[in-house]
């Protein structure tokens, strides 16, 4: 069932500043978190009892006194899921199962990449957990449910083999779509990267099938950078938009 009221907050987490989602349904307390890559205590320790640094945006309650005067039940963490299994996506995911007994949900085409998440992580000059192993695989275009959360899955490869976007269904819309580095305010995710599968007439490809035919105002949140809509995206990105050229940008950013 489609979420009434979803509390969506981010951090940007990690060297790589990237966006850690947790989503809460408002009715129920159930919780997500998309992409737990780095600072797990951060994220532990606010959704545990706003303590700490907190999220960088957040549109619910601030603490403990306004979560209880909005009468939201206490949060529980139901399940981790991630778009894709780069390291600054996932490198802690070990931490946050310590923490949450819940299940983790990644794409299996993906399995390979996570297997490297601390070589790749040593590159950048810091060191992350042994790489946790999925324990539920995400089915390109299956209806996932998670406590009262509903997302539908997305398979979009091109970035990495088992990127996916998770779509969270909101009643009378518009729903949120986590979209990991598939696509970004003005660029995309990168398809030169090592060891990962990318491919920009993949990406491409994924991008106009799987995204543009969603609701225009969809609100997109990407994995750096700022929010953006579909509708926007498909108006103005130069790489795979409307108005996109033949093939000049094709490199993208982030990782
Ligand atoms: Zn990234
Ligand atoms: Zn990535």
């Amino acid at each position: 069932m489609a979420v009434k009221e979803p509390w969506v907050e981010y951090f940007f987490v990690g060297i790589l500043q990237m966006r850690c989602s947790v989503v809460t349904d408002v009715a129920t307390g159930d919780t997500v978190i998309i992409d737990g890559g780095a600072e797990p205590e951060r994220i532990i320790d606010w959704v545990h009892s706003f303590s700490g640094q907190g999220p960088d945006w957040t549109n619910g309650p601030r603490s403990a006194e306004e979560m209880q005067k909005a009468s939201i039940p206490n949060r529980t963490v139901v399940a981790l899921l991630n778009t894709h299994a780069h390291f600054d996506h996932s490198g802690h995911i070990p931490d946050l199962k310590k923490a949450y007994d819940v299940d983790w949900y990644l794409h299996p085409d993906d399995t390979y990449l996570q297997t490297l998440a601390q070589s790749s992580a040593l590159r950048y000059g810091f060191e992350v957990p042994e790489p946790a192993v999925a324990d539920v695989s995400l089915q390109a275009g299956e209806k996932l449910t998670v406590g009262s959360l509903e997302f539908d899955v997305h398979h979009t490869p091109g970035h990495t083999l088992g990127g996916c976007c998770l779509r969270l269904m909101v009643e009378g819309g518009p729903d949120h779509l986590f979209v990991g580095d598939t696509l970004f305010a003005g660029s995309v995710g990168r398809t030169d990267l090592p060891d990962t599968g990318g491919d920009f007439t993949v990406l491409a490809h994924s991008i106009h099938t799987e995204l543009w035919p969603l609701a225009p105002e969809t609100i997109v949140y990407p994995g750096h950078g700022p929010l953006t809509t579909i509708g926007h995206e498909k108006e103005t990105n130069p790489f795979v938009g409307d108005q996109a050229g033949s093939g000049v940008y094709t490199i993208g950013k982030y990782s």
